[in-house]
């Protein structure tokens, strides 16, 4: 971080400061904004920073909007209707009552996929006794899912328009203000107690030196900084390493989810409400979704794990192919792609817990250990923390007791541990450890740990993603040849383009028949529906630690990776990074093959608070 030569650093004194506005942070407003006026305007409490107002609470966000950030989803929404018991679908753009639920098993057409034998013998026997099952277009609907799967009476959201709604929701009560395009570059920690956070710089350089305009990032003070920042997020990620997590957990575990929203077809058949989740294919590792919005839109997409051992991890082009598929191209042929978006999940769950609370601040939501891996709910449990830090914070407020990590500890996290969050994080615990021996283990383990309420699992603690990741050679072996694979190096460094293409086009996956309209190149994508945006004189928020281990790396998976083909070859031995194509989705943080020297379960990537990123409301 570059110190300021010229402009003296401002200071802002408020009570209350949020980092990041996703749905954890929007249930902690919610609740919050509500209960801190009485009806006849005076303060519940009065601000220590401005006696006789009710307490200053202030929320940025990194974001060019708010719900630029966030993704579309399908969810029990038992936290958001405990907030909003009125809640009508009417009134929120692009929001549907669950309906029809189907989990289906996508068998390959192609024979492209890499299966494992148990897999191999599994297809073989429903395609010999698909007539007595239900079996269609290369697919099989599982008659039968246990119901921690199901999402009854539940809703299908756009979160961005969720957001949005909220945001305007949390606004209007006037005792709050949210702040996009603001992001938070560090927290102000002194002797081990968070006072505050910095504001990012702004006028500098790719590498943070001042430029033209140079004006440092502003210090809000505040008694208490709630971080809600995600699951990739600086600064729930900067205490992480100030203050280490507990013993025993690890953050390990990461899938990016990209997803596409779409027009369907015209005479589409498929019912607002509908939600399919699919298995299978175009990789066995890789779980898709269908949620299907009024109007005849729809989010559809796929998670690309960490577990996925493969150096091609290329979300886009999986993502084509996983709409190629016979069952799902019936439905989307003729549709249109309106916008996209990208990113990451943290799929560690109560493995990855950190410490929620310390002197002066909270975490809350994703990047607290909520999201649930075996329900694949994260929204509801995210705003669920929200809303018990907020009636802690009260209680606190009104006893007039400061916000250290003992009265924190005894107000929020003591709901936490009362609350379902709990109770359901702790089944699912471990219910994916199975994947990491394969996903026909992964998939027994979650159903075992599903239907015992996580007394019995299956596998192993997860291991660092870089571990995992073998070299394309020892990838492809017996696909491909290491003189086939050489060529195709030379050929995409020749082009400054990616591997992955080459390497999945030899290995036998057909060329995606690009119509203009729902299945456009990458390139393409990134210039229509949610474009990115960069705003000029911000530093490079991702940066390659080691450029020494760049040199010597074979796997280069950070630039396979990449969302955006923000990542790309480069002209030298170390990848380069295009600010204006990133769509912020945080895969490159654990998308590479080296430890970092200095901390093992890093890896040789930062990824810094940055501006930009993809600029939709629909995701
Ligand atoms: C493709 C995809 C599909 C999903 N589908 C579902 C689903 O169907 N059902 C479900 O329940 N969950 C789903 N999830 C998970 C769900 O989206 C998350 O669990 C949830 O959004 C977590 O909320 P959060 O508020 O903790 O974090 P986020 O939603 O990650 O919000 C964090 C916010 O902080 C901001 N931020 C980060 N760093 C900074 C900074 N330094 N300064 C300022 N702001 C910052 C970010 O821009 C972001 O807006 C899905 C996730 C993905 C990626
Ligand atoms: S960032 Fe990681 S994966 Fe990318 S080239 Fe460097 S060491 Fe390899
Ligand atoms: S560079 Fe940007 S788009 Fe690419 S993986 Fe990293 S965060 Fe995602």
């Amino acid at each position: 971080m570059s110190e300021n030569p010229t402009l003296e650093r401002q200071r802002m004194d408020a009570d209350i400061v949020c980092v990041g506005f996703g749905p954890a942070t929007a249930g902690f407003l919610t609740t919050l904004s509500k209960q801190l006026v009485n009806a006849d305007g005076t303060p519940v409490v009065e601000s220590a920073v401005m006696p006789g107002m009710p307490p200053q609470v202030l929320c940025y966000e990194r974001a060019d909007d708010i719900g630029f950030g966030v993704s579309g989803v399908v969810t029990k929404a038992r936290a958001l209707r405990a907030s909003f018991p009125e809640i009508k679908t009417a009134g929120i753009p692009m929001a549907a009552p669950v309906g029809e639920e189907k989990v289906l098993y996508l068998l390959d057409p192609h024979g492209a996929s890499r299966r494992s034998t148990a897999l191999k013998i599994a297809d073989a026997l429903i395609r010999t006794t698909k007539f007595a099952l239900p079996f269609e277009q290369h697919a099989l609907n599982l008659p039968w899912t246990p119901s921690f799967l199901h999402k009854h009476d539940g809703l299908i959201l756009s979160m961005g328009q969720f957001m949005q709604w909220v945001g305007a929701q949390v606004q209007s009560t006037g005792t709050v203000q949210i702040w996009p395009g603001t992001p938070v570059s560090q927290a102000l920690v002194e002797e081990k107690k968070v006072v505050g956070v910095r504001l990012l710089d702004q006028g500098v350089d790719k590498k943070g030196n001042p430029s033209d305009g140079f004006t440092p990032g502003m210090d809000i003070h505040a008694a208490l900084t709630v971080i809600g920042d995600g699951p990739v997020g600086a600064i729930g990620r900067q205490l992480d390493e100030q203050f280490g997590l507990p013993e025993g957990k690890h953050i390990r575990d990461w899938a990016v989810g990209m997803k596409f929203v779409v027009d369907l077809p015209e005479d589409t058949t498929l019912k607002p409400g509908t939600v399919l989740h699919t298995f299978g294919y175009p990789e066995p590792e890789i779980f898709g979704f269908l949620y299907v919005h009024p109007d005849r839109v729809a989010s559809l997409g796929i998670f690309v794990p960490s577990w996925f051992d493969s150096p091609a991890r290329t979300a886009y082009r999986y993502l084509q192919h996983w709409m190629l598929h016979p069952y799902l191209w019936r439905h989307l042929k003729g549709g249109k792609l309106r916008s996209w978006g990208a990113k990451t999940l943290g799929e560690s769950g109560k493995h990855g817990e950190p410490h929620l609370t310390g002197d002066g601040y909270a975490r809350i939501g994703e990047g607290s250990g909520t999201t649930n891996v075996l329900t694949g709910s994260g929204v509801d449990e995210a705003w669920a923390t929200g809303t018990q830090l907020a009636e802690a914070v009260l209680e606190l407020l009104k006893a007039k007791k400061p916000f250290t990590k003992q009265n924190l500890d005894e107000t929020y996290v003591k709901r936490r541990r009362a609350s379902w969050v709990e109770a359901e994080g702790r089944i699912a615990e471990k219910s994916r450890d199975g994947f990491q021996k394969g996903v026909a283990t992964g998939m027994i383990g979650m159903a075992l740990a599903g239907l015992t309420d996580g007394k019995f699992s299956l596998g192993s603690a997860p291991v660092q993603p870089w571990k995992r990741i073998p070299t394309v050679e020892d990838y492809f072996a017996g696909k491909i040849s290491r003189d086939e694979i050489a060529k195709l190096r030379d050929e995409c460094k020749t082009k400054n383009v990616s591997l992955h293409g080459a390497l999945m086009d030899k290995a036998g996956w057909p060329a995606i028949p690009f119509d203009g309209q729902l299945l456009v190149s990458h390139q393409d994508a990134l210039l229509m529906g949610g474009k990115v945006q960069a705003p000029h004189g911000y530093a490079d928020h991702v940066v390659f630690l080691h450029p020494e281990l760049c040199e010597k790396c074979g796997a280069r998976i950070c630039i396979e990776a990449c969302s955006g083909q923000a990542i790309y070859p480069g002209e030298t031995g170390v990848p380069a990074f295009d600010r204006e194509k990133c769509v912020h989705c945080g895969a490159c943080l654990w998308n590479c093959s080296q430890a970092n020297p200095e901390n093992p379960e890093h890896m040789n990537i930062a990824f810094r608070a940055g501006t930009g990123g993809l600029h939709s409301a629909e995701n």
